[in-house]
């Protein structure tokens, strides 16, 4: 077996655990092993066959090691197969299903037999699910709501577990001898919150090794395309990666061209056709004159199209469409652009949205940086339902660097995940005092991330909230209110006078959960009135705000936080995806509050004062 086959069995028996209702620390076992695995550039069947230690991997113990060495030896895994003989494989499906989860997935198959969504869809429909003691008719609508929810679902993936399994391939490319330089391309470079195929693009003058080594890739499911300059993959996951190899002349024409976005490139080759000039994946071309300005322009013409790039040498060069034309930049991106008349645009920017009319006249924006950031803004520790302890978290955002910082745990709404009540927040501002004594290094904000209740008033009495340095706000429940209602509610409470911070204001998860039903134009209409920062929540699975709200928030004059939500000491690093959602929007350090210096900071947060 190989190493995909191998962490697709760990992951089932992971699947069927959760929905066995096994212990958790049991289930992440299984969950970590998986993660380990699936991204092993080594094949674990030659480590076994080594007799290389496999417990040197990280989150492979004893017992993991024995299942592995198992199904390598033997092909199976009998605990798993003892598994999927009591429970449908299937049922993982429906465990994902929002509205329902492990323990109801078990009991509708224990109770009715039904193992598969389209046997559940078709069950809530003829109202069996309502009838189910501990469910009933909100449930069954729940469920109903949660499979046409999916539907609307793309597969695409998240950015950032697209990078989980594209950095090691980089990294194992980026050890062969034969590669002269390597960029992912595509939706991935301009850093889309979501990434449907995966365009690697090398240079190199021996293209054969090089793909020969790719081909090698442990973590390879299927091979869809092998060829001399271009191969095509699927891993283990399902991604499906190209890897193309171009001649160094052309790398910088070829990068533009596999990056994107299709309007940015139609745009890029209409100005070259406008100076009398070809543009193509293989450089820039000047036309003979009587040709010069003839608009030739493929409109489908795209990132991404099929066709092997072939030599795109200087001298007299014929692309594949057999055009003629004297070929005179291409190999850097910035070269290609100063041809058409632009400066080098930032990728994230690369979606014909203004950026090359501001590129023509000298306006690009000064993006935002990580480096750019002073302070964190959202942060939740052991007091709720974050995993490290304040002080963790406060001597982890000081070896950052971070200014500043806020931990914003939640209010006693969410007691699910321990929210806070006056009472324990007092606890909590004594640790905090304390914190402050030992930690003069950072600046500790008193704050907490309090629920908006379904009226729109604030699950935090006021003495308490006049007591906190940072009020941040958001919505945890009743996500299904209808626009007019569900608008009024936010607007209710940003006019609070004493609301910093809107969080994640639209409460999307990416792939999983749907935005409320705002009106964002007027929430940030109102929020920027007020003065009430709006969030753009870094959480890769987040990123709320999103990109064209995010513009809105900039033209309406609204001031943006950006910050990591993070559970975990871990988390932190999560704002890069934060800045470079915020990067696509345009957005520059001046925009956002916590690039500001403490007390500048403390100015731009602050509302009016007014007592309570
Ligand atoms: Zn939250």
């Amino acid at each position: 077996l190989d190493n995909v086959e191998i962490a697709r069995a760990l992951a089932e028996v992971a699947d069927i655990l959760e929905i066995q209702g096994a212990d958790t620390f049991r289930i992440r076992a299984y969950r970590n092993a998986v993660r380990t695995i699936e991204v092993q550039t080594r094949p674990l069947a030659r480590m076994v066959a080594e007799r290389a230690r496999l417990t040197d991997l990280p989150g492979i113990g004893k017992e993991m090691a024995g299942h592995v060495r198992e199904l390598v030896e033997t092909g199976t895994l009998a605990f798993r197969d003892r598994l999927l003989a009591e429970l449908p494989r299937s049922l993982v499906e429906l465990m994902r299903l929002p509205g329902v989860g492990a323990r109801k997935a078990r009991r509708l198959w224990d109770e009715l037999r039904i193992a598969t969504v389209g046997e559940l869809e078709a069950a809530a429909r003829s109202g069996r699910i309502a009838a189910l003691a501990g469910f009933g008719a909100k449930s069954q609508a729940k469920i109903l709501a949660g499979i046409e929810e999916q539907r609307q679902h793309t597969s695409r993936f998240l950015l950032a577990d697209a990078e989980r399994y594209v950095e090691p391939l980089v990294a194992y490319l980026a050890a062969s001898p034969d590669l002269e330089r390597l960029e992912v391309a595509g939706s991935y470079r301009r850093r889309c919150e979501t990434v449907g195929d995966v365009d690697l693009l090398a240079t190199t003058d021996r293209p054969a090794p090089l793909m020969q080594r790719f081909l090698a890739y442990p973590q390879i499911d299927q091979v869809l395309m092998a060829g001399d300059t271009r191969s095509t993959v699927t891993l283990g996951n399902g991604l499906q990666v190209d890897l193309r190899a171009v001649p160094p002349d052309c790398y910088g024409a070829a990068l533009i061209y596999f990056t994107g976005s299709k309007e940015h490139n139609v745009k890029l080759r209409r100005r070259a056709v406008e100076r009398g000039l070809r543009l193509s994946e293989y450089g820039i071309f000047r036309l003979p004159a009587g040709e010069a300005g003839a608009p030739s322009l493929p409109a489908d013409e795209a990132a991404g199209a099929e066709g092997e790039v072939a030599a795109g040498n200087s001298g007299d060069a014929r692309d594949e469409r057999g055009e003629a034309g004297i070929w005179i930049a291409g190999r850097e991106e910035a070269e290609v652009y100063a041809e058409v008349g632009l400066a080098w645009i930032p990728p994230e920017l690369r979606e014909d949205h203004g950026e090359i009319e501001a590129a023509a006249a000298g306006r690009l924006p000064r993006l935002v940086e990580v480096g750019d950031l002073r302070g964190d803004l959202q942060m939740h520790s052991t007091w709720s339902d974050g995993r490290n302890t304040l002080e963790e978290m406060v001597a982890a955002c000081a070896a950052r660097g971070y200014e500043y910082m806020a931990i914003t745990d939640h209010s006693k709404a969410l007691a699910m995940v321990g929210g806070l009540d006056a009472k324990r927040l007092r606890l909590q501002w004594l640790e905090i005092d304390a914190i402050r004594a030992r930690h003069p290094e950072i600046r500790l904000l008193r704050a907490m991330e309090i629920d908006i209740l379904a009226d729109g008033s604030l699950d935090l009495e006021d003495e308490m909230i006049a007591g906190l340095d940072l009020v941040v706000v958001s919505v945890h429940s009743r996500f299904e209110l209808p626009l007019a209602q569900q608008t009024a509610r936010v607007l209710r409470a940003l006019e609070h006078p004493r609301v910093n911070v809107l969080a994640h204001p639209t409460g999307r998860k990416i792939n999983r959960r749907n935005p409320i039903a705002l009106d964002m134009e007027v929430v940030l209409r109102h929020a920027a009135a007020l003065g009430v920062a709006v969030e753009l929540n870094a959480s890769p699975d987040r990123l709320d705000l999103k990109d064209s709200h995010l513009v809105l928030a900039r033209e309406l004059g609204c001031k943006i936080v950006i910050s990591t939500d993070s559970h975990h000491v871990t988390e932190l690093a999560t704002m890069r995806y934060g800045v470079e959602q915020a990067r696509r929007a345009g957005i520059e350090p001046r925009h956002v509050v916590n690039t500001l210096a403490y007390r500048e900071f403390r100015q731009a947060i602050a509302r009016p004062p007014v007592s309570l």
